[in-house]
């Protein structure tokens, strides 16, 4: 019975038990990904969300993008990005973009590294179950990804305007996203709760 998980795509009950280092299981009815399985995953998430963590401290520190035109510079930085929103009169989008591009990758990244370290050292902690649920909660609601896409379509057209210089922050977010995007990826629902349920088993 333990290693039942029920299909997202139809319902059917699937026996996962037994999945060999790195790789995936798949629903046999309706071909749905169930669970893929990494010896070494939850390391993976811990190593990408630290990873992660400090490209986004560098992203925070330097310019990210720089403008000139006629003799004039304009600099932007990742956190004056939803302030200048705000300033031309949209506080609302200022404040959703501060929330999905900072906000909540920066917490999930946070509760990642609150569920990984316990797991690794083998180590119960109260909070173990809330944030499981949060950082599941949470992973639909982050945007870095879909930001740094924006920002290259926008600088196509901008580029045509003005001279653009990418600064150190535009990298350094860009790699963030990629060590988040394979941070949530190695994060896997299933594999995560059954690491719980045998940490808890020990105790
Ligand atoms: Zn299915």
């Amino acid at each position: 019975m333990d290693n039942l998980i029920a299909c997202h795509g139809c319902d059917l009950l699937v026996d996962v038990g037994n999945l060999e280092d790195d790789s995936r299981a798949y629903c046999p009815r309706c071909g749905h990904f169930l669970t893929r399985y990494q010896r070494d995953g939850m390391s993976r998430v811990l190593a990408y969300a630290i990873a992660a963590i400090v490209l986004l401290l560098v992203a925070s520190s330097f310019p990210f993008l720089s403008f000139k035109q006629a003799g004039l510079e304009s600099v932007m930085t990742l956190y004056g990005a939803p302030g200048s929103l705000a300033r031309y009169g949209m506080p609302a989008l200022g404040l959703i973009v501060a929330t999905f591009i900072i906000i909540v990758p920066s917490l999930i990244l946070l509760l990642m590294v609150m569920i990984s370290v316990p797991l690794l050292i083998g180590r119960r902690v109260p909070w173990m179950h809330a944030a499981t649920r949060a950082v599941f909660a949470l992973q639909n609601w982050s945007m870095a990804e879909v930001f740094i896409i924006g920002v290259l379509v926008s600088l196509v057209k901008i580029m045509s305007l003005a001279t653009v210089i990418l600064g150190i922050s535009f990298w350094a977010y860009s790699a963030f996203s990629i060590c988040f995007i394979l941070a949530l990826v190695s994060l896997d629902r299933y594999q995560c709760w059954q690491l719980i349920d045998q940490l808890e088993a020990q105790a």
